[in-house]
């Protein structure tokens, strides 16, 4: 690893004194940034400036403000006095392949069971994003400009909600135009009268005419309509339907942002990469579709006799007593009485319900086929598994049934039994995105996309700001799952100690930093990537398995609530009973790493002295892997030790030697006379080091 001390005196020391001071005036002029003078080199070189190491983890406003108001507490579990918002929605929404319009109508009951008046309801217009002006984090590219989400009509309990320039300008205004008639119209309105401002944003508000009281409800009902973007786009959900045949809308409905008691009503826009953050609720969803075309989505049909044909009512009845893949609706399945029941109209309408859940999504294609399977649940029983997809696209899904079903079998052994009564995966061109029961994947990030039913799904985090809480989380329980797929074990060494070749980089933002502004080069990592290292080094400290029961058990105490980072880290430390303060400050607050290594070894006689060094600003446990010539004086015991085979040993010092301040550790090494051949450090490669190459020491043959 690099070092920060300049050592030229040392190095110039058998030079001539003239050629020497030249030499240091040079060197001097280069690096007063860096080094002291040449006349404090002596001192300095023998030793980097000492460093605090932190051991609290920092408090925000908004967590002392939790704490003291009681809906959070230090242990991690939410506190006495925590509450959430629930959100009933009942929608009716018809799409027209003919202009790619979804029309629909949104009934939602806010459950206000927050202490707090409510003055203002606060509105997520995903659509809104698809806009020519709208804000849009690299590299997302909508696949079309649109007009919107066009709302022509909204209540709250029956009164009328002044629009402003929510409803289109009739000269196509949008952007400033619109703004500024939209401040006008809120400024004229009388204090008493509700308006929507913002409208043409993805994150718009009513001003309420008066507040919602505190455990009380409201009824909001919104009409309105918006053209579903297709062509060419980059990045999830940029993208939702394949021409005129195809439609995969997701973040489609007029939804109530989330009110917390962290921030009050989440201000996040949605601005493309970070994914969502919504209250739980029932959904009852009524999607109107031209007949023969197939629906599927979040939550049960409720209506099947009305929309499938005899023959799909009877397969699907089948589904759950064997593993077998069963197709629903076949490729040469077409059209009204063939994939679908028929209909008078034309029209067939497909009811879903879902108890509680925090979003919905769904699909529908005029040629999908359906194919199904099951999962067995442990401790709960059989789930069915529905497959959606085109019919030139099967091989995508050939092993898709298969991978689900282990993905839902597997995570529901290692935190919870999965939560819902189905499953389905969604062909489309917005694949990798997972919604409530509900994933548009094929059988590509099958696995991954699965394990998002456990988070956000049901331990639903803020994903906006902390997306590490699912994506990085997610990422960490797929190396589990690979492995039990294949019947391997895991192997979680390495990806700790591989952080040090990132930590450094500019670019890259700390985790407890708001994903949306995360930045377009670093997103990836700091959301998906660093959690499953961060958890790798725990692991070296704790072991794999008392990680990964300490997670169960939070994951255990959150199910459908909304935890923040910082009861994951006050539960984790008490789960594991360690104050771990530093390590949650380090990885999820800085960028830094341990940068260790073995700077000298010394044996004298029963005792073999080693210097280990830690060049970052992140401690870790020092963890040596001793091995011993194989014959010499009998071995003797170390209490720190254990023996892994008749020649090596694994010993272990805390983290506290650090605490101190020191960067130099002394460790000694008491095993007696014993030839030692080869020290390593951090043998499981688990806490973040830039050149892993300095952490061996052999000795000289
Ligand atoms: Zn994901």
């Amino acid at each position: 690893m690099p070092r920060f001390q300049c050592s030229s005196s040392a190095r110039t020391g058998s030079r001539s004194v003239a050629s020497s001071r030249a030499l240091a005036t040079a060197i001097v002029g280069l690096l007063t940034v860096i080094a002291p003078p040449a006349s404090a080199q002596s001192a300095a070189a023998t030793r980097l400036p000492e460093r605090a190491v932190r051991r609290e983890i920092p408090i925000t406003n908004a967590i002392r403000r939790a704490l003291a108001a009681g809906t959070r507490d230090s242990t991690g579990r939410p506190g006495p006095q925590y509450w959430q918002l629930r959100t009933d929605y009942v929608i009716d929404v018809s799409l027209d392949p003919t202009t790619s319009r979804l029309t629909g109508k949104a009934r939602i009951t806010l459950h206000n069971t927050s202490p707090d008046a409510l003055a203002e309801i606060a509105l997520r217009l995903d659509p809104n994003h698809f806009l020519g002006n709208a804000p849009h984090a690299a590299p997302w590219t909508p696949a079309e400009v649109t007009e919107g989400m066009e709302i022509s009509r909204m209540t709250v309990d029956g009164r009328t909600v002044n629009l402003g320039a929510a409803a289109p300008l009739g000269d196509g205004s949008t952007g400033a135009r619109a703004a500024a008639a939209a401040a006008a119209a809120a400024a004229n309105a009388a204090a008493s009268e509700p308006v929507l401002r913002n409208a043409r944003s993805t994150r718009a508000s009513i001003r309420l005419g008066s507040p919602i009281a505190p455990r009380s409800t409201a009824v909001l009902e919104i009409d309105w309509s918006h053209k579903l973007p297709g062509g060419a786009g980059a990045g999830h959900r940029m993208v939702q339907r394949w021409a005129d045949t195809l439609y995969q809308p997701t973040q489609w409905f007029p939804r109530v942002a989330k009110y917390d008691d962290l921030r009050g009503w989440d201000p996040e826009l949605y601005l493309g990469p970070s994914e969502f953050y919504n209250n739980f609720g029932s959904f009852d969803v009524n999607i109107d579709v031209p007949a023969g075309w197939i629906v599927s989505g979040t939550g049960v049909l409720q209506n099947p006799e009305q929309v499938l044909t005899t023959t799909a009512r009877e397969r699907l009845r089948r589904v759950t007593a064997s593993d077998a893949i069963l197709t629903i609706v076949g490729a040469d399945e077409i059209g009204p009485g063939q994939a679908t029941a028929t209909s008078t109209t034309g029209r067939l309408v497909w009811r879903f319900h879902a108890d509680t859940v925090n979003d919905f999504a769904w699909a529908t294609a005029k040629k999908y086929v359906w194919q199904a399977t099951r999962a067995t649940i442990p401790g709960k029983g059989v789930v069915p598994i529905h497959m959606l997809f085109l019919p030139g696209r099967a091989n995508l899904y050939a092993r898709a049934g298969e991978i689900s079903r282990h993905a839902l079998e597997f995570y529901s052994a290692l935190w919870f039994p999965y939560q819902f009564p189905q499953f389905t995966l969604q062909d489309g061109p917005s694949a990798g995105m997972e919604y409530p029961m509900v994933i548009n994947s094929n059988q590509g990030a099958a696995d991954h996309e699965t394990a998002h039913q456990w988070w956000p799904m049901v331990v639903a985090n803020n994903e906006t700001w902390y997306g590490w809480m699912d994506e990085g989380f997610n990422q960490y329980m797929n190396v589990l799952s690979d492995a039990d797929a294949a019947k391997t074990r895991p192997d979680l060494n390495g990806l700790g100690q591989s952080y040090g070749r990132t930590s450094g980089d500019e670019s890259e933002a700390p985790m407890m930093w708001n994903a949306n502004y995360g930045g377009p080069q670093r997103y990836g990592f700091t959301t998906y990537q660093k959690t499953p290292l961060m958890l790798s080094m725990l692991g070296g400290i704790v072991g794999d398995s008392a990680v990964q029961r300490a997670h169960r058990e939070w994951a255990h105490a959150w199910m459908f609530k909304h935890p923040s980072p910082w009861d994951y880290m006050f539960f984790m430390n008490k789960a594991l009973n360690r104050d771990l303060g530093w390590f949650w400050y380090s990885w999820l607050f800085t960028t830094e790493s341990v940068d260790g290594r073995i700077e000298k070894v010394t044996p004298a006689g029963i005792r073999t002295a080693v210097v280990v060094a830690q060049d970052g600003m992140m401690p870790s446990p020092v963890v040596l892997e001793v091995k011993f010539a194989a014959t010499g004086p009998a071995l003797r015991p170390m209490k720190n030790a254990v023996m892994t085979d008749s020649v090596t040993a694994r010993v272990t010092w805390p983290v506290d030697v650090w605490f101190s301040g020191d960067r130099r550790f002394i460790a000694n090494l008491m095993f007696g006379a014993r030839p030692i051949d080869s020290i390593t450090l951090d043998p499981d490669r688990r806490f973040p080091d830039r050149k892993p190459a300095d952490n061996r020491w052999q000795r000289a043959k």
